[in-house]
């Protein structure tokens, strides 16, 4: 037994009835890169660029970009890789941006919004990831943070597919991009579900305030309204989960049953991940889906979900 779940753990994910759910890696700079490589996942699904830009006086030239995409493809040998565009502001501010003091920098100009505002900003950065896929042929998806409207959404699927890039998507990280998927999909190729930012957003509690932790669990049913909401509107274009709860072996359950397509986590939870998965069919995991939905709070749906697990095992 204990055998074939490490068999399992070495195979693409997918439920005991052998519905997939891609197992990818979140990342940050090229030494985490090489190291998800060799677990085995999919690819990347979050591929975080602030290190590039973040403690510097000046914005990393194209050519500098260009080398560290280059690295992080390579890692991945022709394995997708989810690349987020810088996500700045708010807590993590540029020396070479700042547009001013902000009263509540959390919603402020940050992430896509400070894309919009310096333009230059951005379009270094799509010009260096269309030569790195370029050079190296990798499955490339690029997707921004940040993304209230569908005409943001569209705004940024046009400067990718200007630049040469043809696969883009927008993060889901607000509220009101979650409620209107299908709307901000109509110009874009997937989604990816931030559940960190989206449930800050969502219950207006500071994901920085350990006092709030409970607001922020990832079983709040509400949390995953807007879950259901973004897949139902996304009607079979990949949706994605990359913040938190995607790395928890029993939400994971919760997430296949809501038809998540991927789920992007910390490599050291890829293994626990996948052997949930693999010990679980799918119809478990909407029933699973279905009690968070009809629980009162956190700590119901987590009890509801374990009474069936254990009515399966
Ligand atoms: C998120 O908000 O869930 C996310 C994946 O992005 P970050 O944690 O980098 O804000
Ligand atoms: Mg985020």
């Amino acid at each position: 037994h204990r055998l074939a779940l490490q068999a399992v753990a070495q195979g693409p994910g997918a439920t005991r009835d052998g519905h997939r759910v891609q197992i990818l890696a979140n990342i940050g700079t090229v030494d985490d890169a090489q190291r998800a490589a060799k677990a085995d996942v999919e690819g990347s699904g979050l591929f975080r660029t602030e290190f590039l830009f973040l403690e510097r006086t000046s914005a990393p030239t194209v050519e500098e970009q260009t080398a560290t995409y280059t690295a992080v493809f390579e890692a991945f040998a022709g394995r997708k890789v989810v690349v987020r565009t810088l996500d700045a502001g708010a807590d993590k501010p540029l020396a070479f941006a700042d547009l001013g003091a902000e009263d509540n920098p959390a919603l402020g100009v940050r992430g896509l919004r400070l894309q919009r505002e310096r333009d230059d900003l951005l379009t270094d950065q799509l010009t260096a990831l269309a030569r790195a896929r370029e050079a190296t042929g990798a499955e490339v998806w690029v997707m921004a943070p940040m993304v209230a409207t569908a005409e943001e959404a569209a705004w940024f699927a046009a400067r990718c597919r200007d630049a040469g890039l043809p696969t883009a998507g927008t993060m889901v990280e607000v509220p009101a991009a979650a409620i209107r998927s299908g709307h901000l999909l109509a110009a874009c190729d997937f989604a990816s579900i931030g559940t960190n930012d989206l449930s800050q957003y969502l219950f207006a509690a500071d994901r920085m305030n350990g006092a709030l932790a409970h607001l922020l669990s990832g079983w709040q049913p509400a949390l995953w309204e807007l879950i259901v909401a973004t897949v139902r509107g996304a009607e079979g274009k990949p949706v994605g989960i990359c913040g938190e709860v995607g790395g928890d072996p029993l939400l994971a359950l919760v997430a296949a049953g809501a038809g998540v397509s991927s789920l992007s986590m910390a490599v050291g939870k890829v293994g626990s991940v996948k052997v949930s998965l693999a010990r679980h069919d799918l119809d478990t995991c909407r029933a699973m889906l279905d009690a968070v939905l009809a629980s009162t709070g956190p700590e119901q749906a987590r009890a509801a979900v374990v009474d069936l697990l254990d009515a399966e095992v």
